[in-house]
């Protein structure tokens, strides 16, 4: 039987390993191996922040998936990667495999800027259902004693939409509290524009941003680097000083340990058109964990965001290339990743798309409307119920 180990055990190796055994069936042995036992629906974090939902509601245990798909999983740490002998080393023994797909996500840099971070430093953060709690009570905090709050997003960072919706549903709580003018907000970012998202904009997303954040009063700092953080103060790289009561950043993402290795210097690893890594031909990648050079140079680097969607696109692709080769049949044909984010904005959400994913586009636009905040609580409700009975098939 074929071995297949799936690392990560969220958008990707969960969509991965469910594909994989739907098509392999009894023909492969499927092992996922995740540090997280449960699945997050990440993209409803700014909304536990909020306090509009509680963790039961957007979790599932990931042994409740897997296992009546015939698919084992693994709680533990991979430590390392050896492509040589096809062995994964994890905090519970070894694993060898025939196949490894990788899916791990970003390791949140918080060190590279001191005094960044909830652990060790001075800020809030959203990436993570435990930095999601604690940023939800200073949230409470602000609601109780007003102060001024910074959202937004430090350099190498390639996931920019939750800052942003952050930002949004901020103002309108605050406002419908009447209590707004009480709590200056500012978004503070590297990309070079507001709207610019890490993939040069989305049709006319730098026109929307700026009239969204001037019509809700959302002061914008673009183009910067933060040097470090110190308690209520950011420091940025061109001297200047921002003072906060609360401040959400989002730290610079790269590669997880365990998979660094395999990858370029920041961690994330190189692939071809069906996330194959470009060296090792029974390694996939996909997620957040794969590499895509941005589609230009910025002043302040950033990266390019692997969405959700396109996360379970990737491994839906992988999985199928995997098939197709145990198989023998032709590879699936190559395709054109497009970004789909329906952004929340508090009462209302905008539906931003390119399509490729890089520029020049076919198409590219952001539009708002209460049509695109019902798709986005619709689209929260379905995945969970997708994901709860492993319909991996489904769109
Ligand atoms: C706050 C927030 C809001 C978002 N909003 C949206 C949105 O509205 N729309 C959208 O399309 N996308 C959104 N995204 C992006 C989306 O969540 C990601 O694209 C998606 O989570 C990527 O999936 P992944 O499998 O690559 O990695 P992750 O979801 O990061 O999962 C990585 C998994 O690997 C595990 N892992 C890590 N290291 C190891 C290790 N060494 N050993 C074993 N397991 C390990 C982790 O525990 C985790 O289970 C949002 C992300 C965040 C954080």
């Amino acid at each position: 039987m074929v071995q297949i180990v799936v690392l990560g055990g969220s958008f990707g190796g969960l969509t991965a390993a469910l594909e994989l055994k739907r098509l392999l069936g009894r023909q492969a042995e499927v092992t996922v191996v995740s540090e997280e036992d449960r699945f997050v629906f990440l993209p409803s974090l700014p909304w536990l922040i909020m306090g509009w939902r509680k963790p039961g509601d957007i979790t599932l245990k990931v042994a409740g998936i897997l296992q009546p798909r015939g698919i084992n999983f693994v709680h533990a740490a991979a430590l390392e990667v050896q492509p040589e002998p096809r062995l994964v080393r994890t905090t519970l023994g070894e694993l060898s495999y025939d196949y490894l797909v990788v899916s791990t996500g970003p390791q949140l840099a918080f060190d590279e800027i001191p005094g960044l971070g909830p652990d060790q430093g001075h800020t809030d953060c959203t990436f993570t259902i435990d930095h999601a709690l604690r940023t939800g009570k200073t949230w409470q905090a602000i609601l109780e004693s007003p102060g001024p709050v910074v959202v937004g997003s430090a350099q190498m960072v390639s996931c920019f939409g939750p800052s942003y919706e952050l930002a949004f549903e901020m103002d309108a709580e605050l406002r419908r509290r009447r209590m707004r003018h009480k709590v200056p907000i500012l978004y503070l970012t590297s990309e070079p524009y507001l709207g610019h998202m890490g993939v040069g904009g989305l049709g006319n997303s730098k026109r929307f941003m700026e009239d969204e954040f001037a019509a809700k009063d959302i002061k914008p700092i673009v183009n910067q680097a933060i040097d470090e953080v110190a308690p209520g103060e950011i420091r940025l790289k061109d001297g200047s000083k921002i003072p906060f009561k609360l401040a959400m950043l989002a730290p610079p993402f790269k590669g997880v340990p365990a998979v660094a290795p395999l990858g370029n210097p920041r961690g994330f690893v190189p692939v071809d058109h069906h996330y194959r890594h470009t060296r090792h031909p029974n390694i996939f990648v996909i997620g957040v964990a794969m590499a895509i050079a941005p589609p230009e140079p910025t002043p302040i680097p950033v990266g390019v965001p692997k969405t959700g969607s396109m996360t379970v696109r990737m491994a839906k692709v992988a999985a199928a290339a995997i098939s197709a080769e145990i198989h023998g049949t032709p590879l699936p044909s190559p395709e054109e990743l497009a970004v789909i984010c329906l952004m929340d904005m508090g009462d209302t959400a905008a539906l931003m798309k390119a399509w490729p994913l890089l520029p020049p586009r076919q198409e590219s636009y952001t539009r708002k409307g209460v049509w695109a905040k019902w798709l986005k609580l619709s689209f929260e409700r379905y995945f969970l119920f997708k994901m709860k009975h492993g319909y991996s098939q489904l769109p």
